[in-house]
């Protein structure tokens, strides 16, 4: 389903009071638009709350629930090329979506890396991991043959650009030798196809041309090539990976073993320029993008190379000859502020530039999937994919030419970003008309602060350091105490030192991010994150002051599992984090009887110390002693039955719940028992009003012996309303509205101990009486994103000010309930707010 970028305002506001009153009603399959003849594919919202997640295949499945999945992290072998694996190769699936196309499914792409190799000693492909659906993900690197000496020294010279950019500038033998990297990331959408097709043909160019020139070439330049980045969903015919993630929104979490594969790359390779194949946009769209620009990139030298090689692209295109090829619409050139812009770290070419790399988004033009793919005669079909895959490859083709024939400015550019952060330079002010229609508009810049502080010892706190590590930025640990602004840190404090060549990307991820409501209409996708707001471990800044203090780099966090209690006495663990419940999930499948003395107090008895201190150090969780005589009341791991997006259902996982997928589809079907279950989750895909009398029948008597019941979003409130569960009315925000919020905590339930901050997308708010109110919306809600009222000046962030975003209650049938108007558990990004949702489920679990 597409949504055009025009679904904003009261558009949006009228789709979500739709879905409110009827969650059934589907959203608009597309809405035209002449200026913008398409979109990026949208992702979120009304997506997200009607398709109820299965349960995933088994290989999804143990992926999912394995915590070691996340730690294994590619990093290119030490040897000289070619390598020529000899890849495995799997059975042929006719089922596989790309067959229809005319384009090579995944099973054929192994065997024609395999015959590449065999015939080239220029190409070397490697797996470099699996797929959530068990899938092998392809690295094809070509290039000229090189000794391991040689390829040893390339590596030599990559790591000084990053570590030492200024001797890297000063370096003639690296300005003479180092060949220009450049990647090229297809397929990350599953039913994107061409880009696989496209680059495998310039690859198969590059690996047998006899020319001088691409000789030439290949000496000094080594293209990169993840050939699919989504092999579960060119099998599929999905936008999203096995595990139902779209993968393009997921960088900045890495909680799929697609985008830890990206990151993994752009890491190793280092790109000067990157392309991320895509489609379809009816005309076919190149990046640079519109305002709102991300405030932490060097913008400068980004948008230098970008404007010209989108230009240099949209060239090749047109000289295919096609009447669907004469142009290209370049958003930063062509469109309005806001209509496509690069604000959120979380696409591919964005969190590329984080890394140095000149990226580009591009939209191959005709549609062949969805509707489409089933509807089109197959020779249409096949026309249109035979287009866009030479589209593909000219744009690939493009930047290879883009990229040798500036490969020097290309190289002193990645070498000052680097350098002006490790310099802790301002970045600069860039003057309008910098490059062509560069503007006031266009003006994004942030100040940097000195130094982030990471107070160490929590799950959270290694969590995020792990992150941060993963991702390159640089972390160190005090090796004594001292103090900074006037506090005092012990030694084991974590510091990133913001004089450091991936400033951006540290600072993306740390900092709160900014209110853009003002600045653009609106926004296409998620405007505001934080893993400092949102991912549970309290962090420092220093604005000004550098730390002073001695410190050794962090490759890993230290482990913070502990049991801090006497032996013979009763455990206490609080349910602060998802780790905190991933641990207590973990002792109820061991069958420990673990009591509660409140939603967030779990007691662990003393003779199962044992296995406590074996999930302390497993997820890194800390156990007190519990005060003599704590009682409680026994509980088991309840049975949950959940209607909820393939996101949710993710990081429910994560958690360590078993949980029970149902749907309307399921329910009126007759295939789902509710009969032993103990709490219902409603936020995706289940429409009371939709349910036939049977199923309904169900669900009145599961509510009438009371039963639990967690809801979140339009969905949740839709079921809350239709089914009678709690005597409270949404309200919704407007639909496009998204970011990180303030909160004040007040309930039992939820709001125990949580943090401040939370996350909205599609806010809403509960009136009436009878409920608790555990969570309200702050007195100035929107931190960071993009929230504006509707049309009427209705349902904007002054709105929802003060008023309830969590409340818990009682039902008629005396069975509890807890409504989210937040998004605890969205994208798998927020860490810190899981335990809201599972403290939720084991209160109404009962
Ligand atoms: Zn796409």
């Amino acid at each position: 389903m597409d949504l055009s970028r025009t679904l904003t305002g009261l558009g949006a506001a009228l789709l979500t009071a739709a879905l409110l009153t009827n969650p059934a009603a589907a959203a608009p399959d597309a809405v035209s638009n002449d200026r913008v003849p398409s979109t990026r594919d949208f992702g979120n919202g009304p997506d997200r709350n009607e398709t109820a997640a299965v349960a995933p295949e088994a290989a999804a499945a143990r992926l999912l629930t394995a915590p070691e999945a996340a730690d294994s992290r590619w990093t290119p072998r030490p040897r000289g090329y070619p390598r020529q694996t000899v890849l495995p190769v799997y059975p042929e699936n006719p089922e596989d979506r790309s067959i229809k196309l005319g384009l090579i499914p995944y099973h054929g792409i192994a065997p024609k890396l395999n015959a590449l190799q065999k015939a080239s000693d220029r190409v070397s492909a490697e797996v470099i991991g699996k797929s959530a659906g068990g899938r092998d993900l392809y690295l094809v690197t070509v290039t000229a043959p090189e000794s391991a000496a040689e390829a040893a020294r390339q590596e030599r010279w990559r790591e000084l650009i990053e570590e030492n950019p200024r001797a890297a500038k000063r370096d003639r033998s690296l300005a003479r030798g180092y060949k220009t990297p450049i990647w090229i990331n297809a397929n990350i959408h599953g039913n994107e196809w061409e880009g696989t097709d496209g680059s495998l043909r310039v690859i198969e160019r590059l690996a047998t041309a006899t020319d001088a020139a691409t000789r030439d070439f290949l000496k000094r330049s080594r293209l990169y090539v993840t050939v699919t980045n989504n092999p579960d969903g060119r099998v599929a015919g999905t936008r999203a990976n096995g595990a139902g993630f779209d993968v393009n929104r997921d960088h900045a979490t890495s909680s799929q073993p697609e985008s830890r594969a990206v990151r993994d790359v752009v890491i190793a390779t280092q790109p000067f320029v990157m392309l991320d194949e895509h489609g379809y946009t009816g005309t076919t769209l190149i990046e640079p993008a519109t305002p709102p620009h991300g405030q932490n990139y060097e913008y400068d030298l980004y948008i230098k190379h970008a404007l010209p090689n989108a230009e240099g692209m949209e060239a090749a295109i047109q000289r295919l000859g096609y009447p669907e090829t004469t142009r290209a619409d370049i958003p930063f050139r062509d469109y309005a502020p806001g209509d496509w812009d690069d604000w959120p770290p979380i696409f591919t070419p964005m969190y590329a530039m984080y890394h140095g790399a000149i990226g580009h988004t591009v939209e191959i033009p005709l549609r062949v999937n969805n509707a489409d793919y089933n509807t089109l005669p197959v020779e249409e079909l096949r026309r249109r994919a035979a287009l866009n895959t030479d589209v593909a490859a000219a744009t690939i083709e493009a930047t290879l030419t883009y990229s040798d024939t500036n490969r020097a400015t290309l190289l002193a550019d990645q070498i000052e970003q680097f350098r002006r952060g490790w310099a802790g330079e301002p970045s600069p002010t860039i003057p309008d008309g910098f490059v062509p229609g560069f503007g006031p508009e266009d003006r994004y810049r942030t100040e940097f602060p000195r130094a982030y502080v990471i107070p160490a010892g929590t799950p959270a706190a290694a969590r995020l350091v792990n992150h941060l590590v993963d991702h390159d930025v640089r972390v160190t640990r005090a090796r004594h105490d001292f103090t900074l602004n006037g506090k005092r840190y012990p030694d084991g404090t974590y510091l990133v030192d913001m004089h450091q060549p991936k400033r951006g990307l540290a600072n993306v991820m740390l900092e709160a991010g900014r209110d853009i409501s003002d600045l653009v209409p609106q926004m296409y996708d998620i405007s505001g994150w934080s893993h400092r707001l949102l991912w549970g471990a309290p962090v420092d800044i220093s604005r000004n002051a550098a730390p002073r203090v001695a410190t050794s780099r962090v490759t890993k966090a230290a482990p913070t599992g502990a049991i801090d209690a006497p032996r013979g006495r009763d455990l206490i663990l609080s349910l602060r984090d998802g780790n905190d419940v991933r641990a207590v999930n973990e002792l109820l499948t061991l069958g420990i009887k673990l009591r509660r003395t409140g939603a967030a107090t779990v007691v662990v008895p003393a003779e199962a110390r044992p296995e406590a201190a074996a999930v302390a150090q497993r997820f890194g969780v800390r156990f007190t002693a519990a005060p003599r005589g704590t009682r409680g009341e026994v509980f088991d791991q309840p049975v949950i039955a959940g209607a909820v997006s393939a996101d949710e259902l993710f990081a429910l996982t994560e958690m360590g719940f078993p949980v029970r997928t149902v749907s309307t589809a399921t329910l009126n079907a007759g295939t789902v028992d509710l009969s032993d279950v103990d709490t219902l989750i409603v936020s995706s895909g289940l429409s009371y009003t939709a349910l036939n009398a049977t199923a309904r029948a169900a669900v009145d008597a599961y509510l009438a012996r009371g039963g639990g019941v967690v809801t979140r979003g339009a969905t949740g409130a839709a079921f809350n309303a239709a089914a009678g569960v709690l005597p409270a009315t949404a309200v919704a925000g407007r639909g496009d509205a998204n970011g990180v919020v303030n909160v004040t905590n007040h309930g039992p339930v939820v709001g125990a101990g949580s943090l401040p901050h939370s996350f909205v997308y599609s806010p809403i708010w509960f009136t009436g009486s009878g409920f608790t109110v555990e969570q309200r919306y702050g007195a100035d809600p929107l931190v960071a994103g993009h929230w504006l009222p509707n049309d009427a000046g209705t349902n904007g962030p002054a709105q929802a000010a003060g008023q309830a975003a969590v409340i818990s209650g009682t039902t008629a049938g005396d069975g509890r309930a807890v409504l989210f108007g937040t998004e605890p558990l969205f994208r798998a990004h927020p860490k810190g707010l899981y335990a809201q949702f599972a403290r939720a489920l084991f209160h109404t679990a009962g």
